[in-house]
């Protein structure tokens, strides 16, 4: 039988290797697996409850509606507010179940300064609140995605008014070999314990929970996803009661130039 058919040291090695290759194929694939099942367990988890909210109005509308108008102003305003809520988690989730790989990059030459200023104007006239690209900040040119870029720039934008700043700064610079984008905020800040955890998917913490300001915890696992396309580093530094700096770093390529 096989088994028995003498094979030299050599075949032998290379069984073994090939054997090897596909255990690590084989654990690979699973940790993939459990990933893809945590995930499919954490979304639906989180969209049960604006699904338990919408349902519970809506058969309140059904019981009482006709009747009244109260109810039907506060039903369909809470079952409009649940939807949309439902709606941008879906596209969240969405956009993070694209594995790494299929993540569809359009990589141009962008000036990173010029997409931070355009960035910053932009949420200023949302928020009308003051977002600072620094001055210090260089011209410095990258090859990247830019919308990906500017999602990133958004949601660290975004978080900082979320989490209680009233004033966020933007910096750009490249530094040997790097390309730094930072995003700077004066807002509640990160306990120690969390940091390892925030760009987790769907992971918040209970304050962040109880204070109903959207989200479901997505915006910085999509924030880690878009960095990691670019073959970059995304770490917090971050003070309990005095802010938070978000620090993207990426490989600069030979065309990233800082004048
Ligand atoms: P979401 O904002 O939907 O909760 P994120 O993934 O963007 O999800 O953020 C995860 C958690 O990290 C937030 O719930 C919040 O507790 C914390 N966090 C994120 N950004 C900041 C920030 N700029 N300041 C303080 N805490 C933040």
């Amino acid at each position: 039988s096989f088994q028995k058919l003498p094979l030299k040291d050599k075949s032998k090695d290379e069984l073994f290797q090939l054997g090897s290759t596909f255990n690590n194929m084989i654990s690979r694939l699973e940790i993939q697996y459990d990933k893809q099942k945590q995930f499919v367990y954490d979304a639906s988890h989180e969209l049960r409850t604006p699904l338990t909210v919408i349902e519970s109005y809506a058969n309140m509308l059904k019981r009482w509606g006709k009747n009244k108008p109260d109810a039907l102003e506060e039903g369909i305003d809470a079952i409009l507010s649940e939807a949309v809520r439902m709606k941008e988690m879906t596209n969240d989730m969405l956009e993070l179940a694209k594995a790494d790989d299929l993540l569809e990059l359009q990589m141009e030459e962008i000036n990173l300064r010029e997409l931070c200023c355009q960035t910053a104007k932009d949420m200023e006239m949302a928020t009308g609140r003051k977002v600072e690209v620094d001055v210090a900040s260089k011209e410095v040119f990258i090859t990247a995605d830019r919308q990906k870029m500017k999602q990133l720039l958004l949601i660290f934008i975004d978080n900082a008014f979320k989490y209680g700043a009233d004033h966020v700064n933007i910096t750009a610079y490249i530094n040997a070999k790097t390309v730094f984008l930072q995003v700077t905020d004066n807002g509640f800040g990160i306990a120690d314990d969390h940091k390892e955890f925030i760009f987790d998917r769907f992971f918040r913490t209970d304050k962040a929970r109880n204070r109903e300001t959207g989200g479901a915890g997505l915006g910085l696992a999509i924030a880690k996803q878009i960095v990691d396309a670019h073959n970059g580093k995304i770490a917090v530094q971050s003070v309990l009661g005095e802010g938070s700096t978000f620090i993207c770093s990426f490989p600069a390529d030979l065309k990233a130039v800082s004048k």
